[in-house]
């Protein structure tokens, strides 16, 4: 039996929830949303659990990760209970169920501690550049090794854990069977939306949102690479100076044209912005342009000179790494992937039992 929580309500609007309970149970959104089936209400399910607060319904459903959040189910609705910010609440609700160390939740909940983290870090950035005496290679060089083991280690400390926490709510606490085979079957699928933001399409019927994304995500993993493994600030191939430029080119425009949409509130999704959506999308366009900036002025022979940009690149780079994306708004973009994954997985398995009956 399932268990209800009473005060549900209170606690999703912490994450940003508009007052869903207003849902009288029309079926308007269901009848917009590209994600329903005739079998299946699609965002109404969601809505109703949540209005009557059955967490485990939400913890073992995929359904808010399938949502790309067009926004039409929230036009739609007679009494603006806003199903589709419903739904974006809850990702950000599931995000700090799945975080195993509870401190996404109290960043998404507290501003003032997202401040404080956020202030911290800073400091660490400065006293790392004063114990190397503010010399620019020894600093840079850390800056360098710093990518490489944040990587690594908010991936084994933090995201691989999620992931496992992410499939006990979604498999076995639920008592799903799903065999080897179905996984192993499905695993291109991950990739596939992981790269291509596919779902995006399903979901919208604007193409431009989806080359957004898509757009977002290349540029994004391209500049990852090219500062992490091939270096771009210590880099002298030509090859790599060029592509170091044209990526981070590619993320800080892109990230421009999120965050004037979001100040603009153009679309339905950007009518509510909370602070770790305002944070992913400044944060992103800093990285890209402190990067470009850094580069530019390594090219020019003036960085010895302006230390002072790197380290506010170094600052920005830390607190992406070790705040937003194993704590805030980036882990979307790695449970959504997983999301699409595990619905290919469940039905892989569908199928697999029906041949064998
Ligand atoms: S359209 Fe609004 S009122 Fe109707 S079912 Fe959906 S959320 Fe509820
Ligand atoms: S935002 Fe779009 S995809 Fe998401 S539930 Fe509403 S209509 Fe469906």
């Amino acid at each position: 039996m399932s268990k209800v929580n009473p005060d549900f309500l209170s606690e999703i609007k912490k994450y940003g929830g508009v007052d869903f309970s207003a849902c009288y149970n029309c079926g308007n959104c269901t009848a917009v949303c590209s994600l329903s089936t005739p079998e299946y209400s699609f965002p109404r399910m969601m809505v109703r659990a949540s209005v009557v607060g059955l967490e485990d319904k939400i913890t073992s459903s995929l359904d808010p990760w399938l949502c790309y959040y067009c926004g039409e189910c929230s036009l739609s609705c007679p009494r603006q209970a806003n199903p589709g910010e419903l739904m974006m609440a809850l990702r950000r609700w599931l995000t700090a169920k799945y975080d195993w160390t509870g401190l996404s939740g109290l960043l998404y909940k507290f501003l003032p501690a997202t401040i404080i983290a956020f202030v911290i870090t800073a400091l660490a950035v400065i006293g790392v550049a004063a114990h190397y005496n503010f010399e620019l290679e020894p600093i840079m060089h850390f800056g360098h090794l710093f990518e490489f083991f944040a990587i690594l280690t908010v991936f084994l400390v933090i995201l691989l854990p999620n992931l496992v926490r992410m499939w006990y709510f979604l498999v076995l606490k639920p008592g799903k069977k799903v065999t080897l085979k179905s996984y192993l079957i499905s695993f291109g699928d991950l990739f596939v939306h992981m790269f291509t933001q596919k779902r995006t399409l399903g979901c919208d019927d604007s193409r431009t949102r989806w080359l957004e994304h898509m757009i977002l995500v290349l540029g994004y993993l391209s500049l990852l690479f090219t500062t992490v493994v091939l270096d771009w600030f210590r880099a002298e191939s030509i090859f790599i100076i060029a592509l170091g430029y044209l990526v981070s080119i590619v993320v800080f425009v892109d990230t421009f044209l999120f965050v004037r949409g979001r100040m603009k509130k153009n679309r339905e999704n950007n009518k509510f912005s909370q602070p770790s959506d305002w944070l992913f999308v400044i944060w992103l366009f800093l990285l890209g342009f402190t990067a470009f900036i850094v580069r530019l002025f390594v090219d020019l022979n003036l960085i010895e000179n302006n230390l002072w940009l790197y380290l506010v690149h170094m600052i920005v780079l830390v607190q992406w790494a070790l705040l937003i994306v194993p704590f805030g708004k980036w882990t979307h973009f790695l449970y959504r992937s997983f999301a699409m994954y595990f619905e290919k997985v469940f039905e892989t398995e569908k199928a697999l039992q029906k041949q064998k009956k």
